[in-house]
């Protein structure tokens, strides 16, 4: 078999979304997994709506999730002398013409056609009038006018056009750049790329593009198209239902490996494994086993997913990952031996990092304040007496290991009679400002005597002053 060769080729016009994304890990997956080689192709002909920023923030959303490239970027509009070569080469064999049509005037063409009953398309003008390159002409492909078109799509199996339902589509617009289709074939021949993976919104643009190959001929590349994936209850995947930048996820605090896993499922099985490693993927992956229905955002299996690898990320790790969340909320992350232990507290509790840095808040600076309820309810004058006692003890102790602070608790249960909650509760407020946190050794041992003294302290005199 020759080497895999395929390509990813965003138009710049926008942020990636996780539908172009998923196309770009698809074709990605593919790649790797043959040994084969993995394209970058900007697809920037379009200059009005292509802009630098958007070519930027798709490369930093593929580095991120891991998408690494073997050619390109290319630019489809560096490489326009290739198109014009290859417009040269249709006009010489007479499979393209050029064409004058005004605009306008084919509007009203189509309207007419359409009031006959007829299909609206191009009328074949200028198909045969010879005309010769000049202002405000285009050149057109000569589709065929009968027969059709077919090919066994990878992902949706046989495929049909009739050649009449095509128009004879232009190909190189009057201010010479090439359209979409064409530029694209050109692309892939000259890359030689062998498998097209990509939406089935381009299902309608691959019998034109066939005809292109066939009249330059070239080899056809396998088709995959994938099937789209829909909002909840339906319809398309937008801003306010489910298609946020990649980049927002990530800002979100979802790790990318959650996202690639995630991604994959949404058009993709094996068997009804939801969890995928890396090299699993890789290992697995196949066009054949992409899936024949939409797939349907769903944020819970998302953060579900977020919340496996979050857990499964080794502490150190996630303390780096960790720490410019905490940074955005302007507290001191520097520490990252530390941080690593309170992430290890946190990454059984918290779905994101934002999450997860707004839960860490406590361990980086003393509580401003503390949960009212709870506060009323458990940071008492009656609670004073023992808050006191359990400093006092607490400063005499040489180490905080876990037994020794649970038989600190054991001993003044028996002592005063209460419950361990009654106990352990002002504790808590007093250290993290809430009446839910880690477990309480765990936090004692990690804050360290000095500060705990000291927040054990701050809560009494918060006592104190009610009174
Ligand atoms: N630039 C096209 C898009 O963003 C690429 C289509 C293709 O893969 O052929 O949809």
């Amino acid at each position: 078999m020759t080497q895999v060769r395929t390509r990813f080729s965003p138009s710049p016009t926008g942020s990636l979304h996780l539908g172009g994304t998923r196309t770009a890990l698809f074709n990605w997956l593919f790649a790797r997994h043959h040994g084969g080689v993995f394209i970058l192709r900007i697809e920037d002909t379009d200059r009005e709506r292509s802009e630098e920023r958007f070519v930027r923030e798709i490369k930093e959303s593929m580095l991120w999730l891991g998408l690494d490239w073997d050619e390109g970027p290319f630019f489809q509009s560096e490489r326009l002398p290739i198109y014009q070569e290859y417009i040269q080469r249709l006009l010489d064999q007479g499979a393209a013409f050029y064409c004058d049509c005004d605009p306008a005037d084919l509007e009203i063409r189509k309207k007419e056609a359409m009031a006959r009953g007829e299909k609206p398309k191009y009328d074949g003008r200028c198909r045969e009038r010879g005309l010769k390159a000049g202002p405000n002409t285009a050149v057109r492909f000569k589709t065929p006018l009968t027969g059709t078109t077919h090919w066994h799509d990878k992902g949706k199996g046989p495929i049909v056009f009739d050649n009449r339902e095509l128009d004879d589509l232009v190909i190189q617009r009057t201010d010479g750049i090439p359209t979409y289709n064409f530029a694209v074939v050109v692309d892939d021949i000259t890359m030689g790329v062998t498998h097209v993976i990509r939406g089935e919104d381009h299902i309608p643009n691959t019998p034109r593009q066939i005809l292109i190959y066939q009249a330059l001929g070239a080899a056809l590349p396998e088709f995959a198209h994938m099937t789209v994936t829909l909002a909840p209850g339906g319809g398309k995947l937008s801003k306010r239902r489910g298609a946020l930048p990649i980049l927002t996820y990530r800002d979100q605090g979802y790790l990318p490996q959650a996202l690639v896993n995630y991604m994959v499922r949404l058009g993709w099985a094996h068997g009804d494994q939801e969890i995928f490693s890396r090299e699993e993927l890789i290992q697995y992956f196949s066009l054949e086993h992409m899936s024949k229905s939409p797939g349907v955002y769903d944020e819970e299996k998302l953060l579900w997913l977020n919340s496996h690898y979050i857990k499964e990320t080794p502490l150190p790790e996630l303390a780096r990952l960790l720490r410019p969340f905490l940074e955005r909320l302007d507290l001191p992350a520097s520490d990252l031996g530390y941080l690593a232990q309170a992430a290890g507290t946190l990454n059984t509790r918290c779905k994101t990092l934002v999450e997860m840095a707004d839960a860490a808040r406590f361990y980086l600076e003393e509580p401003k304040s503390y949960e009212e309820k709870g506060a009323k309810k458990f940071l008492t004058s009656e609670s004073a007496a023992n808050l006191e006692e359990i400093k006092k003890r607490l400063a005499a102790m040489a180490e905080f290991s876990e037994a020794a602070l649970n038989q600190l608790f054991q001993d003044l249960t028996a002592e005063t009679g209460l419950k361990m909650v009654q106990l352990a509760q002002p504790v808590r407020l007093a250290l993290t400002g809430k009446t839910v946190s880690p477990g309480l050794f765990d936090i004692i041992n990690i804050l360290g005597k000095d500060e705990v003294l000291k927040r054990l302290n701050l809560a009494l005199d918060f006592i104190y002053k009610k009174q």
